[in-house]
């Protein structure tokens, strides 16, 4: 995958400019193994990604962005109840959305009835309309933030995408929103960290989280406009006791294990930045220096470049 200069300035608030750099830098074989333990079995599969089945009524989509295809990128999924179906994610292209959407009938019959972004970024956001090719008309819910930062920051403009969004329904950013499928109650939380409007959807039985991208599973996470104590925050309100499926924005799906080695990472960079900070060592330096210890496994994939956002995320809260 080659990623010009110019799509990278377009994108840099993205995820998406992300994991395209990531691809240039990462070995061979370490993109071979992305994504390569489903949790569940595959239903269908594509060079953009796979849909896996992680419980009864839900599926998740695992993007393999490394591919170079960019028709989703980021990680979505399907949850049904008796009587609607939920969506998770606009992609990053309506390619994207409207192949999940087509998913959806295939598995339960229905259309989505139910569209939920859980941030911003493009390769989250930007396909919203695919799900408006039909002639269908399901609910898009997003926080009025989220929708603000879509339409103001992802260019170039869609049309589509900004009519998509002013229909959309405005999540609480303070409160839980419910949406009952029929026999299954979906729990949207507002969240903040990864963005300055993240929202996670959860569900109780089975225990399952889709995260959005607070949780990166195997893949150093983008802090480009991270607010990284309130992420840390919002990755252990998001962690439970019980035996849990946790959907990532992006990489495979994981369970306590990859979720608390996700944690433990985190930990590791708030500790070298604030010693680095204290030191009165510039961000770039301290990054440059900056090693993740073997007994995290194995996120030592990038470049060093990108652990440069995180410390800079950090020094930007950290008093001056
Ligand atoms: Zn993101």
């Amino acid at each position: 995958m080659s990623v010009s200069r110019r799509e990278f300035l377009v994108q840099s608030g993205s995820c998406a400019a992300h994991i395209a750099l990531a691809a240039a830098w990462m070995p061979a074989m370490s993109r071979t193994l992305w994504a390569r333990q489903p949790i569940g079995p595959v239903v269908a599969r594509e060079p953009f990604g796979s849909l896996e089945r992680v419980a009864d009524g839900v599926w998740a989509l695992v993007s393999t962005p490394l591919t170079g295809d960019r028709t989703t990128l980021s990680n979505g999924g399907i949850i049904a109840g008796s009587s609607a179906v939920l969506a998770i994610e606009g992609f990053n292209q309506p390619q994207g959305a409207e192949w999940l959407a087509a998913r959806a009938r295939e598995l339960t019959g229905r259309w989505p009835t139910h569209i939920a972004l859980t941030h911003y970024h493009s390769d989250h956001a930007n396909g919203i309309a695919g799900y408006l090719s039909h002639g269908d008309h399901p609910v898009l819910r997003s926080t009025a933030r989220t929708r603000e930062l879509v339409v103001a920051r992802n260019q170039p403009a869609d049309p589509a995408r900004v009519a998509a969004l002013n229909h959309a329904v405005v999540l609480s950013p303070t409160e839980p929103t419910t949406i009952d499928l029929g026999g299954r109650v979906v729990r949207i939380m507002p969240r903040v960290g990864h963005t300055e409007s993240d929202v996670s959807l959860e569900l109780e039985d089975p225990s399952l989280v889709f995260c959005g991208d607070l949780f990166w599973n195997a893949m150093f996470p983008n802090f480009v406009d991270a607010i990284p104590s309130k992420l840390g925050a919002s990755v252990r309100a998001l962690r439970r006791t019980r035996d849990t499926i946790y959907v990532p924005g992006h990489g495979a799906v994981g369970r306590a294990p990859e979720y608390d080695r996700y944690t433990a990472m985190l930990d590791e960079v708030e500790r070298a930045a604030r010693k680095a900070h204290a030191a009165g060592t510039s961000a770039a330096d301290a990054s440059a220096a900056f090693a993740l210890p073997a007994s995290l496994g194995d996120w030592t994939l990038f470049s060093k470049g990108f652990y440069q956002r995180a410390f800079e995320a950090w020094y930007r809260e950290l008093p001056a």
